[in-house]
C-alpha cells in the first residue's frame, strides 16, 4: 500500500460485528472474559490495549514503514518513555544544540535526575558528533528540522555515526511529518511525534508517536508503555487517527503556502532573514532537498526591527492566530523567546529576541500574505 493508501486503509478495516467504516471509539476501561483469563480478543485492560489505540498505532508503524508503533498521551510523554527504554542510569545521549524546548528540559531537568547525560551538539557538524561521542553514549537525539530555528541534520549521516559507535539513533519527525520524511528508510532506529502537530493537523488534541524499525526494541517499547502507563484515550486516538487520514493532502497545501510566504518574507524591508529548508540560501538546503519530499509547513524570520517589531508583528495580525503549538489546519504566529522557547532561557538554545515563528496553514495563500503584509506595514 503507498503512503496515501494506507494513512486511509492501514489498520481501518470496517467493524467486523458492524460494518462500521470509521474504527470506533472503544471508550472502555475494561473488556469481559470468557472464564478466567479467557479473552475474545487479546485486551483485558485498556492501559495495556485499546482496539481503537491499536488501529492508530497500526496505521503509524505502516506510514513509517517500521516493525512497530506506539500511541502515548503526549509528545514528551513519548520522548520519556522512548529513552528510558533505549538508555539506563550511566548512559550518555547526544542531543541537538537547538533542541525543542521541552526535549532539552526533558534531559536537563528530568533524566539527568536519573542518571542519563547529554551532550548539546550542533548536529549539522558531524566532526562534532563524532567528537561528542564516548564509551557510553547509548544514543543520538535528532531533530529534523528543528523547532523553531529550521535547521537540518544529515539522517543517514547520523545513523552511520551512531552505530558505528555503538549507540542507536532517533529522529523527532514532528515538522517534517511522515508524509514529507521516512527517518527509518533513512537508517534512524526510531522516530517519535508529537501528534498533537501534523498527524492530528486540526489543533484539538495533545498526543505523541514513537515508530521503531526492529520488533525488539518494539517489545521492549511495549513493556514500558504498559508499565509507565503514559498512553493516550481512545476518543484522543480516534482523533488522531481521523486527522492522518488528510495528512497528504494537507501536508501538500502546508509546503506550497509556506514556500511562497518564505519567498515573499525574503523580499520584505521589514525581514532581517528567513529561516526556510525550501529556500536555495538554507544552509541546510541540499540535505533537505534529498532526505525530504518538500519543506514543510514551518517558517521563522528574524524581524529588522529587533525585538519590538517582532512583538508588534505578532500582535497585528488577524488571520493567523497568536498561540503557541504548530501543525493545524489554521495559520498560527508567535515569538518564540516569550513563548514557546522561554523555559529555554538557560539552555544552549539561541532564540534571538527578533525571531517570529510561523505555523502556515491551509487557508487561501492570498488572505495570508494579505495578513501579514498589513501587520508589516
Ligand atoms: C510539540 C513538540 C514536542 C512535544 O510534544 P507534546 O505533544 O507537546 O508533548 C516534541 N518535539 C517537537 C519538535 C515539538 O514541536
Amino acid at each position: 500500500m503507498k503512503f496515501e493508501t494506507a494513512a486511509i486503509h492501514a489498520g481501518q478495516k470496517p467493524d467486523p460485528v458492524t460494518g462500521s467504516v470509521v474504527v470506533p471509539i472503544h471508550q472502555t476501561s475494561t473488556y469481559a472474559q470468557d472464564g478466567v483469563g479467557g479473552l475474545r480478543s487479546g485486551y483485558e485492560y485498556s492501559r495495556t490495549g485499546n482496539p481503537t489505540r491499536t488501529a492508530l498505532e497500526t496505521c503509524l508503524a505502516a506510514l513509517d514503514g517500521g516493525a512497530r508503533g506506539l500511541a502515548f498521551a503526549s509528545g514528551m510523554a513519548a520522548e520519556d518513555t522512548l529513552v528510558r527504554t533505549m538508555c539506563r542510569p550511566g548512559d550518555h545521549v547526544v542531543i541537538p544544540a537547538d533542541a525543542y524546548g521541552g526535549t532539552y528540559r526533558l534531559f536537563n531537568g528530568v533524566l539527568s535526575g536519573w542518571g542519563v547525560e547529554h551532550t548539546p551538539v550542533d548536529l549539522s557538524d558531524l566532526a562534532a558528533v563524532r567528537a561528542a561521542l564516548q564509551p557510553n553514549t547509548r544514543l543520538i537525539w535528532c531533530e529534523t528540522p528543528t523547532n523553531p530555528l529550521l535547521s537540518i541534520a544529515d539522517v543517514g549521516a547520523l545513523a552511520e555515526i551512531a552505530h558505528g559507535g555503538g549507540a542507536r539513533l532517533v529522529v523527532d519527525n514532528t515538522f517534517a511529518s511522515p508524509y514529507l520524511q521516512l527517518p527509518l528508510a533513512l537508517g534512524a532506529d526510531a522516530a517519535v511525534y508529537s501528534t498533537t502537530k501534523y498527524l492530528g493537523g486540526h489543533s484539538d488534541v495533545v498526543g505523541g508517536a514513537v515508530v521503531v524499525a526492529d520488533a525488539g526494541l518494539g517489545a521492549e517499547l511495549g513493556y514500558a508503555q504498559n508499565a509507565i502507563g503514559a498512553v493516550p484515550g481512545a476518543f484522543d486516538s480516534w482523533l488522531v487517527l481521523r486527522g492522518i487520514k488528510t495528512l497528504g493532502v494537507r501536508m501538500e497545501r502546508h509546503c506550497a503556502n509556506a514556500g511562497r510566504i518564505a519567498d515573499w518574507l525574503s523580499g520584505h524591508p521589514a525581514v532581517e532573514s528567513v529561516l526556510y529548508p525550501g529556500l536555495p540560501t538554507h544552509a541546510g538546503h541540499d540535505i533537505a532537498a534529498r532526505q525530504m519530499r518538500g519543506y514543510g509547513g514551518m517558517v521563522s524570520f528574524l524581524a529588522s526591527g529587533g525585538e519590538s517589531a517582532a512583538l508588534d508583528i505578532c500582535s497585528r495580525t488577524t488571520v493567523f492566530i497568536l498561540a503557541e503549538s504548530l501543525g493545524g489546519v489554521e495559520s498560527l504566529i508567535e515569538h518564540p523567546g516569550r513563548m514557546t522557547h522561554a523555559s529555554t532561557a538557560n539552555s544552549p538554545l539561541q532564540v534571538l529576541p527578533s525571531l517570529v515563528r510561523l505555523s502556515v496553514g491551509i487557508e487561501d495563500i492570498d488572505d495570508l500574505i494579505a495578513d501579514l503584509d498589513q501587520a508589516m506595514s
